[in-house]
């Protein structure tokens, strides 16, 4: 029996990961490289196939950040450093002379929760990621948003706090300076308290976001205090977001919302709590289902196909 694969490419400022995908949404196949080894973006589909070997695909779907499913192209990434406008479409139909489609990482991620994962029930939702930037993919009426110039879902760089932490996109205090894996580190330098000075946080050398959920959970105060402001800010966004767009449903999806049902319960509180007495508790805040698989491959795959 002839099976038709999909190759799913999820390009993240610190990892791509791609895989080989089935009609049943199942990953037969997966590789992995590091973002900073590609120095130009217009080897990597050679990289790929490298890795690949000797399997077929038919078509191609890409998730990447800063992309705009219009043109094809990655544009002014502040996560990746392969320059201004990266014609990533052109360069995978050119190498590989097949059908591919690039979306925003949340929008194929969107896509995924939608047709695999928690949001397989909702028609209106928003599914948050929360890596190394915060991105958002917005589904109405059953169908991803991509605004008008195919470029919509840039909820990391809403502008929260007026002078606030630097962004990579040049201007200060964006959303997701604070709520994103590079935030919450940030947070670690940027946070004062006076449990700050005997917190472990601050012996390592290069802390990741689970290091700080890890020692919360051990007791340390000031990694606890890092983990309630998250979880405060993005609650307060997320319920300022639904006054707008009033979804069903927010998903959080991505590297920090996989510390699981403690940090999804904190946010949905903050959430629940600011949120317009008109939609309270109307709104939901799951987490993704997805966390078992790579969700990010799937929904590229899902959206080259959607
Ligand atoms: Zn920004």
């Amino acid at each position: 029996m002839q099976t038709d694969f999909t190759l799913g490419i999820d390009i993240g400022g610190t990892n791509i990961a791609f895989g080989l995908v089935n009609n049943n949404g199942e990953i037969v196949y997966e590789g992995n490289l590091k973002t900073s080894e590609v120095r130009n973006p217009a080897l990597l589909p050679e990289l790929i196939e490298e890795k690949l070997k000797d399997h077929h695909f038919n078509n191609i779907g890409i998730g990447a950040p800063s992309s705009n499913t219009f043109s094809g192209m990655i544009e002014n990434a502040p996560n990746l450093k392969w320059g201004v406008n990266i014609p990533i479409v052109e360069y995978f139909e050119n190498y590989f002379k097949l059908p591919t489609k690039l979306t925003n990482d949340a929008n194929a991620a969107a896509v995924g929760e939608k047709l695999f994962g928690a949001a397989k029930d909702f028609s209106e939702f928003v599914v948050i990621t929360l890596g190394t930037g915060l991105g958002a993919g917005i589904f109405i009426n059953d169908k991803v948003f991509d605004g008008k110039f195919g470029t919509a879902g840039e909820f990391g760089h809403v502008m929260v706090e007026k002078e606030g932490r630097p962004c990579g996109c040049g201007r200060k205090g964006c959303l997701e300076t604070y709520c994103s894996a590079t935030g919450m580190v940030k947070s670690i330098a940027l946070l004062s308290s006076p449990n700050k000075d005997t917190s472990p946080l601050l012996t390592l050398t290069c802390p990741t976001p689970q290091d700080i959920f890890k020692a919360a959970e051990n007791g340390d105060q000031f990694a606890e205090e890092i983990v309630e402001f998250t979880a405060e800010k993005l609650g307060y966004w997320l319920a300022n977001f639904a006054c707008f767009s009033n979804p069903e449903a927010f998903v959080l999806f991505g590297g920090i919302a996989k510390n699981g049902e403690n940090f999804r319960q904190r946010v949905d509180n903050y959430t629940q709590k600011n949120i317009l007495n008109l939609y309270q508790g109307k709104v939901k805040v799951l987490s993704s289902e997805l966390h078992h698989k790579n969700a990010a491959i799937l929904g590229a795959a899902a959206y080259a196909k959607y």
